[in-house]
């Protein structure tokens, strides 16, 4: 089958709806999703909320500040400033829409207060605010009578005379179009231990790269301190850092604290690491946490039996929760390949620098989604049909992808070094190609190069690292 469609979107997260949202019914659209993304890909697994300065004692310029120290400065001021003066214009859209979030007696919305924020402004909705903004967006996407919607993957991306032509889908339909929207997401599912799907594998930024787009900044992936340390083939619960700011304690298996756990993520989750390096066992007490079955029935849920009569400690490990790298773009999601638009977790608009601020990946797909898809739908368009491509191959859940997976963490985990990373880059050497060792190469290498530890980066072999410990 071939069928042409002025803009073709890859990904329904909240990226992906929000570029659909801002594009008008002259343009026909098809939205490719593997399944629906009420279950899929990251949007929906989101907890804590969305940050946007809309508080009486708030400003855009407040959010900016916090957003570039959180960067180590390494973030763009002007992509940081879009996102925070745009913010609430996009969340004020939602909440007239009907969104439903938190608010108090007098119906004012509430605003949590997260680490590194100077002021509370996370909208949510109890713990599971990612479910409450796919499901409204989802369903303000199937009103849509301009779009189409695609239960499958996007497996190659198609050019003609160097600009995009058209997308490849796994059942071998083949979409004409002159401009693509890549929205499908981060790679923090290729790591073993990880908060997300395992099909959230970067296979976005691989599609990307193949037809020369430029990628960066693949090294800075951040790992949440505190995940539920269980044995499971799928994602590891997370336990939000709520809860350590309501008094939860990091303990040995001796009772003993080792770290502030209010100091930054990447500090507290290299903490963690070293300790379970050390052969201990590492455990989140509760017991310090008021209301916990109120306030965190997700976490009070985690405690079984006997476990909530008495000492309610979790085992907590840190694992890959979100990667801040991914494709450049420029402000309207324009990529360097002609046609070709990224937006969301794949992209790299620069409002991260080395370190991601909690909840402003939710507002960044809110905003830079927005501005691709009404960039896409009004450039110019020249389009002449691509010649047809083969799929990239992509692993299968199975033995070899587990492999995959222990190795890829091993290497470029918490804690890298330039022997482990070259460890790897060797193994990957003998390996057939995929979508996932492009991308483990790709992630190895950057690593590599950036010799200096820097936001959620570390490399225990360079000079400039040290662990936080608390004595
Ligand atoms: C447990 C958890 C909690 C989080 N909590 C928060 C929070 O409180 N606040 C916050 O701001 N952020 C949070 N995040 C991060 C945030 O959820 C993500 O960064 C964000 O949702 C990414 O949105 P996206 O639209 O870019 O990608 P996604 O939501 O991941 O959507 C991408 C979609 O693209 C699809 N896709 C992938 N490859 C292809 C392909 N080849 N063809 C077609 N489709 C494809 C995927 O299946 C997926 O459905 C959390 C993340 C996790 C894992």
């Amino acid at each position: 089958m071939r069928e042409f469609f002025d803009v073709v979107i890859i990904g329904a997260g909240v990226a992906g709806l929000s570029a659909l949202l801002a594009i008008d019914d002259s343009q026909r659209v098809a939205v490719i999703n593997p399944g629906s993304p009420l279950d899929t890909g990251s949007t929906w697994r989101a907890q804590g909320g969305v940050a946007v300065a809309l508080g009486n004692d708030d400003s855009p310029e407040l959010h900016a500040a916090d957003t570039m120290v959180a960067s180590r400065h390494l973030a763009e001021p002007r992509a940081v400033q879009t996102l925070t003066q745009e913010g609430p214009d996009r969340v004020t859209e939602l909440l007239d829409r009907g969104l439903d979030v938190d608010r108090d007696a007098d119906g004012e919305t509430l605003f949590g207060l997260e680490a590194a924020h100077c002021r509370a402004r996370v909208i949510h909705q109890k713990d599971h605010t990612g479910k409450a903004l796919i499901g409204h967006l989802w369903e303000r996407a199937k009103a849509c009578r301009y779009a189409s919607f695609f239960s499958q993957r996007a497996t190659r991306l198609l050019l003609h005379n160097s600009a995009i032509g058209g997308v490849l889908l796994a059942d071998g339909t083949l979409l004409d179009t002159p401009r693509v929207i890549l929205a499908s997401g981060g790679f923090a599912g290729l790591f073993e231990a990880s908060t997300t799907g395992r099909e959230v594998r970067g296979e976005g930024i691989v599609l990307a790269a193949d037809v020369g787009a430029r990628v960066r900044d693949l090294e800075f992936v951040q790992f949440h301190p505190t995940a539920l340390d269980i044995a499971t083939d799928g994602p590891l619960p997370l336990l939000t850092e709520a809860l350590r700011g309501g008094g939860a304690k990091l303990r040995l298996e001796s009772g003993e604290r080792f770290v502030e756990e209010l100091r930054p993520r990447d500090e507290v989750a290299r903490a963690i690491a070293s300790m379970r390096q050390k052969g201990h066992t590492v455990y989140l007490d509760l017991k310090p946490v008021e209301r916990l079955a109120e306030r965190f029935p997700g976490a009070y849920a985690h405690l079984t039996g006997s476990l909530r009569g008495k000492e309610l400690l979790l085992p907590v490990r840190p694992a890959a929760h979100y990667t801040i790298g991914g494709v450049v773009t420029g402000l309207d999601g324009q990529t360097t390949v002609s046609g070709l638009y990224a937006a969301g977790e794949v992209a790299s608009v620069g409002i991260h620098g080395a370190n991601r601020l909690a909840s402003n990946s939710l507002l960044e797909g809110l905003v830079f989604g927005h501005r691709a898809g009404r960039h896409a739908a009004t450039s110019l368009r020249v389009w002449a049909p691509a010649p047809e491509g083969r799929p990239m191959v992509r692993m299968d859940e199975g033995p070899e992808l587990a492999l995959f997976r222990r190795l890829f963490e091993e290497a470029t985990g918490v804690v890298r070094t330039s022997t482990g990373l070259a460890r790897f880059l060797d193994w990957l050497n003998d390996q057939p190609v995929s979508v996932e060792t492009i991308l483990g190469r790709m992630v190895a290498e950057s690593a590599l190069a950036r010799s200096e530890s820097v936001g959620a980066h570390f490399r225990s072999d360079s000079s400039s690292s040290k662990i936080h410990v608390a004595g």
